[in-house]
Protein backbone atom coordinates (compact mmCIF):
# COMPACT_ATOMS: atom_id res chain seq x y z
CA UNK A 1 0.00 0.00 0.00
CA UNK A 2 1.35 3.32 -1.28
CA UNK A 3 0.11 6.43 0.77
CA UNK A 4 0.55 10.18 -0.93
CA UNK A 5 1.34 13.11 0.85
CA UNK A 6 -2.28 14.41 0.90
CA UNK A 7 -3.37 11.22 2.88
CA UNK A 8 -0.65 11.78 5.19
CA UNK A 9 -1.24 15.54 6.15
CA UNK A 10 -1.70 15.86 9.29
CA UNK A 11 -2.50 13.45 12.00
CA UNK A 12 -6.60 12.55 11.62
CA UNK A 13 -5.74 11.86 7.99
CA UNK A 14 -2.76 9.55 8.93
CA UNK A 15 -5.00 7.62 11.28
CA UNK A 16 -7.74 7.31 8.84
CA UNK A 17 -4.74 5.74 6.62
CA UNK A 18 -3.53 3.66 9.13
CA UNK A 19 -6.75 2.05 9.70
CA UNK A 20 -6.92 1.38 6.18
CA UNK A 21 -3.68 -0.68 6.79
CA UNK A 22 -5.60 -2.46 9.90
CA UNK A 23 -8.12 -3.97 7.68
CA UNK A 24 -5.69 -4.74 5.11
CA UNK A 25 -3.62 -6.28 7.48
CA UNK A 26 -6.38 -8.72 8.44
CA UNK A 27 -6.26 -10.75 5.60
CA UNK A 28 -2.98 -10.26 3.94
CA UNK A 29 0.70 -8.60 4.44
CA UNK A 30 0.85 -5.59 4.17
CA UNK A 31 3.84 -3.56 3.04
CA UNK A 32 3.37 0.24 3.37
CA UNK A 33 5.10 2.84 1.23
CA UNK A 34 5.01 6.49 2.49
CA UNK A 35 5.98 9.41 0.48
CA UNK A 36 6.40 12.87 2.05
CA UNK A 37 3.22 15.03 3.98
CA UNK A 38 2.00 17.27 1.01
CA UNK A 39 4.22 20.31 0.77
CA UNK A 40 7.43 19.33 2.34
CA UNK A 41 9.37 18.04 -0.31
CA UNK A 42 8.91 21.59 -1.98
CA UNK A 43 10.38 23.22 1.35
CA UNK A 44 13.22 20.54 1.79
CA UNK A 45 14.10 21.58 -1.97
CA UNK A 46 13.43 25.29 -1.46
CA UNK A 47 16.28 24.47 1.85
CA UNK A 48 18.75 23.60 -0.97
CA UNK A 49 18.12 27.20 -2.76
CA UNK A 50 18.27 29.15 0.15
CA UNK A 51 21.74 27.34 1.18
CA UNK A 52 23.19 28.06 -2.89
CA UNK A 53 22.12 31.29 -2.76
CA UNK A 54 24.00 31.95 0.71
CA UNK A 55 20.68 33.09 2.13
CA UNK A 56 21.41 30.66 5.26
CA UNK A 57 19.24 31.95 7.49
CA UNK A 58 16.02 31.47 5.53
CA UNK A 59 17.48 28.39 5.10
CA UNK A 60 18.05 27.46 8.81
CA UNK A 61 14.13 28.90 9.42
CA UNK A 62 12.54 26.81 6.83
CA UNK A 63 14.23 23.73 8.17
CA UNK A 64 13.54 24.03 11.56
CA UNK A 65 9.51 25.00 10.34
CA UNK A 66 9.64 21.66 8.62
CA UNK A 67 10.99 19.84 11.55
CA UNK A 68 7.84 21.37 14.01
CA UNK A 69 5.33 20.22 11.48
CA UNK A 70 6.25 16.72 12.29
CA UNK A 71 6.65 17.70 15.72
CA UNK A 72 2.72 18.80 15.75
CA UNK A 73 1.42 15.43 13.99
CA UNK A 74 3.11 13.78 16.46
CA UNK A 75 1.45 15.94 19.47
CA UNK A 76 -1.87 15.58 17.76
CA UNK A 77 -1.62 11.74 17.42
CA UNK A 78 -2.03 11.55 21.13
CA UNK A 79 0.49 8.88 22.29
CA UNK A 80 0.91 6.84 25.30
CA UNK A 81 3.42 8.78 26.93
CA UNK A 82 6.09 6.32 26.54
CA UNK A 83 5.58 5.80 23.01
CA UNK A 84 5.19 9.43 21.98
CA UNK A 85 8.94 9.73 23.95
CA UNK A 86 10.27 6.66 21.95
CA UNK A 87 8.87 8.32 18.43
CA UNK A 88 10.14 11.86 19.54
CA UNK A 89 13.54 10.77 20.00
CA UNK A 90 13.50 9.37 16.97
CA UNK A 91 12.54 12.45 14.84
CA UNK A 92 15.27 14.74 17.31
CA UNK A 93 18.25 12.25 15.73
CA UNK A 94 16.38 13.05 12.65
CA UNK A 95 16.17 16.74 12.74
CA UNK A 96 19.87 16.68 14.45
CA UNK A 97 21.08 15.34 10.88
CA UNK A 98 19.23 17.33 8.84
CA UNK A 99 19.76 20.98 10.50
CA UNK A 100 23.42 19.83 10.42
CA UNK A 101 23.09 19.40 6.57
CA UNK A 102 21.39 22.94 7.00
CA UNK A 103 23.79 24.65 9.17
CA UNK A 104 26.36 25.77 7.11
CA UNK A 105 28.79 27.87 7.84
CA UNK A 106 28.54 29.75 4.37
CA UNK A 107 26.82 29.67 0.82
CA UNK A 108 27.36 26.17 -0.58
CA UNK A 109 27.17 24.91 -4.02
CA UNK A 110 23.58 23.47 -4.89
CA UNK A 111 24.89 20.19 -5.91
CA UNK A 112 21.87 17.71 -6.96
CA UNK A 113 23.67 15.44 -4.22
CA UNK A 114 22.78 17.97 -1.95
CA UNK A 115 19.20 18.38 -2.84
CA UNK A 116 18.34 15.13 -2.97
CA UNK A 117 19.93 14.42 0.96
CA UNK A 118 17.64 17.39 2.19
CA UNK A 119 14.64 15.82 0.49
CA UNK A 120 15.35 12.79 1.81
CA UNK A 121 14.41 14.05 5.50
CA UNK A 122 10.62 14.40 4.32
CA UNK A 123 10.28 10.74 3.36
CA UNK A 124 12.19 9.42 6.32
CA UNK A 125 10.61 11.39 9.22
CA UNK A 126 6.95 10.77 7.79
CA UNK A 127 7.54 6.94 8.30
CA UNK A 128 8.81 7.09 11.66
CA UNK A 129 5.15 9.17 12.08
CA UNK A 130 3.39 6.63 9.95
CA UNK A 131 4.78 3.79 12.13
CA UNK A 132 3.69 5.91 15.30
CA UNK A 133 0.22 6.18 13.77
CA UNK A 134 -0.24 2.26 13.34
CA UNK A 135 1.48 1.41 16.46
CA UNK A 136 -1.45 3.33 17.94
CA UNK A 137 -3.75 1.43 15.55
CA UNK A 138 -2.68 -1.36 17.09
CA UNK A 139 -0.50 -2.48 14.40
CA UNK A 140 2.61 -3.11 14.95
CA UNK A 141 5.08 -1.46 12.97
CA UNK A 142 8.44 -1.03 11.81
CA UNK A 143 10.18 2.46 9.99
CA UNK A 144 11.89 1.17 7.04
CA UNK A 145 14.84 3.60 5.02
CA UNK A 146 14.42 2.46 1.20
CA UNK A 147 18.09 4.08 1.23
CA UNK A 148 18.89 0.48 2.91
CA UNK A 149 18.18 -1.15 -0.39
CA UNK A 150 16.95 0.42 -3.19
CA UNK A 151 20.20 0.45 -5.08
CA UNK A 152 20.47 3.17 -8.19
CA UNK A 153 23.03 5.08 -10.09
CA UNK A 154 24.11 8.36 -9.44
CA UNK A 155 21.90 10.42 -11.34
CA UNK A 156 21.00 12.68 -8.52
CA UNK A 157 16.95 13.74 -8.48
CA UNK A 158 16.42 11.53 -11.36
CA UNK A 159 17.89 8.18 -10.30
CA UNK A 160 17.51 4.89 -12.28
CA UNK A 161 16.88 1.68 -9.66
CA UNK A 162 19.05 -1.44 -10.36
CA UNK A 163 16.26 -3.70 -9.93
CA UNK A 164 17.78 -7.31 -9.38
CA UNK A 165 19.86 -6.14 -6.45
CA UNK A 166 17.40 -4.12 -4.87
CA UNK A 167 15.16 -7.13 -4.79
CA UNK A 168 18.06 -9.32 -3.51
CA UNK A 169 18.96 -7.02 -0.93
CA UNK A 170 15.68 -5.80 0.34
CA UNK A 171 13.67 -9.27 0.04
CA UNK A 172 17.12 -9.58 3.36
CA UNK A 173 15.29 -6.75 5.38
CA UNK A 174 11.63 -6.84 4.51
CA UNK A 175 10.65 -10.43 4.85
CA UNK A 176 11.86 -11.37 8.15
CA UNK A 177 10.42 -8.20 9.43
CA UNK A 178 6.99 -9.56 7.34
CA UNK A 179 7.16 -13.22 8.67
CA UNK A 180 7.75 -11.59 12.70
CA UNK A 181 4.17 -10.42 11.49
CA UNK A 182 5.26 -6.68 11.38
CA UNK A 183 4.41 -3.90 8.96
CA UNK A 184 7.52 -2.63 7.40
CA UNK A 185 6.73 1.36 6.44
CA UNK A 186 8.98 2.49 3.40
CA UNK A 187 10.06 5.62 2.63
CA UNK A 188 8.83 6.29 -1.09
CA UNK A 189 11.14 8.55 -3.64
CA UNK A 190 15.06 7.94 -2.09
CA UNK A 191 17.23 4.93 -2.92
CA UNK A 192 20.77 5.35 -2.88
CA UNK A 193 24.08 4.88 -4.82
CA UNK A 194 26.48 1.62 -4.18
CA UNK A 195 28.94 3.69 -1.87
CA UNK A 196 25.56 4.80 0.13
CA UNK A 197 24.94 8.12 -0.99
CA UNK A 198 21.11 9.45 -1.05
CA UNK A 199 19.71 9.68 -4.08
CA UNK A 200 15.87 10.03 -5.65
CA UNK A 201 13.90 8.62 -8.07
CA UNK A 202 12.57 12.18 -9.79
CA UNK A 203 9.73 14.37 -8.26
CA UNK A 204 6.14 12.25 -7.48
CA UNK A 205 8.06 8.98 -7.57
CA UNK A 206 7.06 7.26 -4.62
CA UNK A 207 4.11 5.08 -6.51
CA UNK A 208 7.45 4.08 -8.41
CA UNK A 209 8.75 3.21 -5.20
CA UNK A 210 5.64 1.51 -4.18
CA UNK A 211 5.81 -0.89 -7.61
CA UNK A 212 9.56 -1.20 -6.77
CA UNK A 213 8.42 -2.39 -3.41
CA UNK A 214 5.87 -4.53 -4.68
CA UNK A 215 8.29 -6.20 -7.16
CA UNK A 216 10.61 -6.59 -4.08
CA UNK A 217 8.42 -8.93 -2.24
CA UNK A 218 6.72 -10.41 -4.91
CA UNK A 219 3.60 -8.72 -3.86
CA UNK A 220 0.14 -10.21 -5.34
CA UNK A 221 -1.59 -6.47 -5.53
CA UNK A 222 0.07 -2.72 -5.17
CA UNK A 223 -2.51 -0.83 -3.56
CA UNK A 224 -1.82 3.62 -4.37
CA UNK A 225 -4.29 5.34 -2.01
CA UNK A 226 -4.70 9.00 -3.00
CA UNK A 227 -7.07 11.85 -2.49
CA UNK A 228 -8.93 10.76 -6.08
CA UNK A 229 -11.28 7.99 -6.85
CA UNK A 230 -9.82 6.26 -9.33
CA UNK A 231 -9.08 7.00 -13.11
CA UNK A 232 -11.21 9.24 -14.91
CA UNK A 233 -11.83 9.55 -18.42
CA UNK A 234 -10.98 13.32 -17.94
CA UNK A 235 -10.21 15.15 -14.89
CA UNK A 236 -13.07 15.20 -12.76
CA UNK A 237 -12.34 18.79 -10.91
CA UNK A 238 -12.16 20.50 -14.59
CA UNK A 239 -15.12 17.98 -16.16
CA UNK A 240 -18.87 17.45 -15.12
CA UNK A 241 -18.40 14.86 -18.20
CA UNK A 242 -15.29 12.70 -16.39
CA UNK A 243 -16.35 8.88 -15.73
CA UNK A 244 -14.47 6.84 -13.25
CA UNK A 245 -12.83 4.12 -15.34
CA UNK A 246 -13.27 0.55 -13.06
CA UNK A 247 -10.71 -1.92 -15.34
CA UNK A 248 -7.91 -1.17 -17.36
CA UNK A 249 -5.32 -3.23 -19.18
CA UNK A 250 -1.83 -2.13 -18.77
CA UNK A 251 -2.17 -0.36 -22.55
CA UNK A 252 -5.15 1.30 -21.58
CA UNK A 253 -3.53 2.67 -18.58
CA UNK A 254 -0.95 3.77 -20.71
CA UNK A 255 -2.58 5.07 -23.43
CA UNK A 256 -4.58 7.25 -21.30
CA UNK A 257 -0.77 8.18 -19.44
CA UNK A 258 0.24 9.06 -23.37
CA UNK A 259 -2.84 11.13 -23.95
CA UNK A 260 -1.60 13.74 -20.99
CA UNK A 261 -3.91 11.82 -18.09
CA UNK A 262 -2.00 12.01 -14.89
CA UNK A 263 -2.01 8.42 -14.09
CA UNK A 264 0.73 7.08 -12.49
CA UNK A 265 3.99 7.95 -12.19
CA UNK A 266 5.93 6.87 -15.98
CA UNK A 267 7.81 3.99 -14.65
CA UNK A 268 4.99 2.27 -13.08
CA UNK A 269 2.85 0.69 -15.63
CA UNK A 270 6.02 -0.22 -17.52
CA UNK A 271 7.01 -2.29 -13.97
CA UNK A 272 3.59 -3.46 -13.32
CA UNK A 273 3.05 -5.24 -16.83
CA UNK A 274 6.44 -6.50 -16.83
CA UNK A 275 5.67 -8.45 -13.87
CA UNK A 276 2.12 -8.61 -14.18
CA UNK A 277 1.70 -6.97 -10.86
CA UNK A 278 -2.36 -5.43 -10.08
CA UNK A 279 -3.09 -2.42 -9.41
CA UNK A 280 -5.41 -0.40 -7.46
CA UNK A 281 -5.90 3.50 -7.10
CA UNK A 282 -8.04 4.48 -4.80
CA UNK A 283 -9.14 7.01 -2.20
CA UNK A 284 -7.94 6.64 1.25
CA UNK A 285 -10.67 9.28 2.29
CA UNK A 286 -13.67 7.05 0.56
CA UNK A 287 -12.73 3.68 1.29
CA UNK A 288 -16.02 2.21 0.57
CA UNK A 289 -15.15 3.26 -3.07
CA UNK A 290 -13.96 0.49 -5.06
CA UNK A 291 -10.84 2.50 -7.24
CA UNK A 292 -9.77 1.59 -11.08
CA UNK A 293 -8.06 -2.02 -11.22
CA UNK A 294 -5.47 -1.80 -13.86
CA UNK A 295 -4.24 -5.23 -14.54
CA UNK A 296 -4.16 -8.55 -16.58
CA UNK A 297 -7.82 -9.08 -17.47
CA UNK A 298 -9.41 -10.77 -14.92
CA UNK A 299 -9.97 -14.16 -16.57
CA UNK A 300 -6.33 -14.06 -17.65
CA UNK A 301 -4.97 -13.40 -14.39
CA UNK A 302 -6.56 -16.14 -13.14
CA UNK A 303 -4.90 -18.47 -15.73
CA UNK A 304 -1.81 -17.26 -14.81
CA UNK A 305 -2.19 -17.47 -11.57
CA UNK A 306 -3.64 -20.90 -11.25
CA UNK A 307 -1.41 -22.27 -14.26
CA UNK A 308 -4.45 -22.75 -16.71
CA UNK A 309 -5.93 -24.78 -13.83
CA UNK A 310 -9.23 -22.97 -13.62
N1 LIG B 1 7.64 13.47 -1.91
C1 LIG B 1 8.07 13.29 -3.29
C2 LIG B 1 7.65 14.50 -4.12
O1 LIG B 1 6.93 15.35 -3.63
C3 LIG B 1 7.58 12.01 -3.88
C4 LIG B 1 6.08 11.89 -4.03
O2 LIG B 1 5.33 12.69 -3.49
O3 LIG B 1 5.65 10.97 -4.72
O4 LIG B 1 8.04 14.59 -5.25
MG1 LIG C 1 4.19 14.47 -3.36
Amino acid sequence: MRFGGSSLLGAARRLQAAGLVRSGARSSEVVVVVSAMKGVTDRLLSISRFLSEGKLAHARNEAEGVIHLHFDVLHDLQLAEEQEDHVRRALQLLGRDFLHEVRQKGRVEATAELADRLASFGERLCARLFAAALEKSCVAAVPVSSSDFVLTCDTFRDARPHLAETKKRGRGILLPLLEDGLVPVVTGFIGATPDGRITTLGRNSSDFSGAIIAHVVDAEELVIWTDVDGVFTANPHLSAEAKLLHDLSYDEAHALAASGAKVLHPHVLPLAAETDMTIWIRNTFKPHVRGTRIGLPRHANDVARFGGAV
